[in-house]
């Protein structure tokens, strides 16, 4: 059903959004509802208003597509208080709260729940709802202000240092004036708080059955110090309760992997060995360190996507079709992926990867420095960039390499998934029709999220029988006429849903870090540092020779 701007609805397919059956003021809800729409309708009219002019004067450009504010399928989820430790820092800023800005003027979150920032800062509720005001009006468009208003009406803070005991008595009190609401805790803070932050959670009996808890990444920089973290965070959670993020499993085309892969007739036949040469994973980004280089210098590629991001996208690409998609049937799915990753460490590491470090060279055109100077260090051993050969050792996977690939300082912004099937066993075509390449399926998850299937077709027209290769293209935005929600969006009202589905358990982490420790430590044991590369490149040569030896290449789709 198209939503009140005659575009399609902004649906969450496949969440487990159920009718709310406690609403206890029917009547107050739906003027809510309808106070809701009113708004909508203006910010929508603010929206179309460029388009209209479109129309009416063609030299006009057409305006960029931005998502429509209503849709009456978006069904509520219960009243919750949710709290972000690292209320102020970049994540929240940036992500988080423009995130539920957009759920509420979708209508999904009700006026009774509470979002709480906490941090050290000495603010007070006001202070913060200025920052949260320029946080929205800085992510979104059109905003209305009588709508940011009511949303920031379910907006507090309470400073409060989480490695000291001052304040945690009022906000514990806060709290318990809302005794039956889901409570929902995103340390969006470093991972060195988590413990502290759980155990006063205990401490104060924040942590019943309706509390659930967000852990951002990094989750460890190993796997005993992700132990560390899982043990101390379990003391006071149950795994149920623990919800360990991966923003990129909430972006719409991972999830439309799911539907592709186990939605169509057409894939699953022909999702193995037999008939696919082998998968690419790029995430590219243009970006160096800038600001997080202390972070990163900790951390490095392997650790910040790889370990994490870029092993989850291979579990959706391999795993086997689970039994439903409830919770548990897909993570152990996942799961067996993880397990089956054939191990790479001393012995075969200086084949199957490759590091590198960027130095100064160009992005947009611009020169930009190297990531010594970034960081101001005359030596590091972090890699910015990691290629890697991974195998699954499994009957549906043996022998079809999976060729991973990040970085910084990269030509383009780019995350995709690009499967390749196999070249067809014999041609009938002469050679003059043109070269006859293998049917290839490109999942792109930023920019311009969408599913592209390049096939070979006759070149229209006279001139005798011209191969062409051209992809069926499903550019979200073009084929629904919207942009696509922000990953945070739909999996922050996962948690208040209780639907983990989209989480990782703490047994994948495990698994994770037990496949790429040892490529870590491989690395540390050879002394070799990352080789170098300029700034704007795909990354040091080897990277490229990684894949020729095999008689391959990188894909790159023109986005
Ligand atoms: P950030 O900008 O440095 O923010 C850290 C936040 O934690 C600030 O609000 C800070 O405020 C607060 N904080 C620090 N020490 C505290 C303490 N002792 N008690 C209470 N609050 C404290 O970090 P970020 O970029 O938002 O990242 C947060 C987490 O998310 C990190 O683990 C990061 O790796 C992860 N992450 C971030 C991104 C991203 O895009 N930024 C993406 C994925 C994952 P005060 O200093 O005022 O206390």
């Amino acid at each position: 059903m198209p939503d009140q701007c005659g575009k399609p609805e902004l649906r969450d397919c496949g969440s487990q959004s159920e009718p709310n059956s406690r609403f206890s003021d029917e009547n107050g809800y739906r003027s809510f509802q309808m106070k809701l729409f009113r708004d909508s309708c203006w910010e929508a009219l603010a929206h179309w208003k460029p388009v209209v002019w479109h129309w009416y004067d063609r030299r006009t450009p057409i305006p960029k597509l931005s998502r429509c504010a209503v849709s009456v399928a978006s069904l509520p989820v219960e009243p919750f208080d949710l709290v972000i430790f690292g209320g102020t820092g970049d994540l929240a800023i940036r992500k988080l709260l423009p995130a539920l800005y957009h759920r509420y003027i979708d209508g999904q979150i009700r006026p009774e729940s509470r979002i709480v920032g906490v941090a050290r800062e000495a603010l007070d509720d006001d202070g913060y709802r200025t920052q949260v005001r320029a946080a929205v009006e800085g992510a979104v468009d059109h905003v209305v202000p009588a709508t940011l208003d009511s949303f920031l009406k379910m907006v507090g803070y309470r400073p409060l240092d989480a490695r000291k005991a001052d304040g945690w008595d009022d906000f514990a009190a806060m709290l318990g004036t809302q005794p039956d609401h889901v409570r929902v805790f995103y340390l969006s803070t470093s991972p060195e708080l988590f413990v502290d932050i759980c155990e006063r959670l205990g401490g104060y009996g924040l942590n019943g059955d309706n509390a659930r808890v967000v852990l951002e990444k990094p989750i460890g920089r190993d796997l005993a110090s992700a132990n560390v973290i899982n043990d101390a965070v379990g003391r006071f959670f149950a795994e149920s309760q623990i919800y360990r993020i991966d923003h990129y499993l909430g972006k719409e085309t991972v999830q439309n992997l799911l539907a592709l892969r186990f939605g169509n007739a057409l894939f699953e036949p022909l999702w193995n060995s037999a008939h696919i040469d082998h998968v690419q994973i790029t995430v590219a980004e243009t970006l160096g360190v800038g600001r997080r280089g202390s972070y990163y210098d900790r951390a490095g590629a392997l650790r910040d996507m790889v370990q994490n991001h870029i092993l989850q996208l291979l579990c959706m690409v391999a795993m086997e079709p689970p039994a439903s998609l409830a919770p548990d049937a897909v993570r152990d799915e996942k799961l067996k992926v993880l397990r089956s990753l054939r191990p790479i460490n001393d012995s075969n590491a200086a084949q199957l990867t490759v590091r590198g470090q960027y130095r100064a060279g160009a992005a947009d055109g611009q020169g930009v420095p190297g990531y010594l100077e970034e960081l101001g260090e005359k030596e590091s051993r972090t890699e910015t960039f990691v290629a890697l050969k991974a195998e699954i050792g499994n009957w549906r996977w043996a022998g079809v390499p999976f060729y991973l690939r990040t970085g910084k300082r990269l030509p383009s912004r780019v995350s995709e998934i690009v499967v390749t099937f196999r070249a067809l066993p014999h041609s009938i075509f002469d050679p003059s029709s043109g070269p006859l390449l293998p049917n290839r399926l490109t999942v792109r998850l930023q920019p311009d999220e969408g599913v592209k299937l390049w096939l070979t077709i006759k070149h229209p027209g006279p001139g005798g029988l011209r191969l062409r290769h051209v992809p069926l293209d499903m550019t979200f935005a073009s084929a629904f006429g919207v942009q696509q929600p922000d990953a945070y969006e739909r999996l922050l009202l996962d948690v208040v849903r209780g639907n983990p589905t989209l989480f990782m358990r703490r047994d994948e982490v495990e698994a994770a870090w037990k496949w790429a420790g040892p490529i870590l430590e491989a690395w540390e044991a050879s002394g070799d540092t990352p080789k170098a590369y300029t700034a704007g490149t795909w990354g040091p040569s080897a990277a490229v020779a990684l894949i020729e030896r095999d008689g391959r290449n990188w894909t790159e789709d023109a986005p």
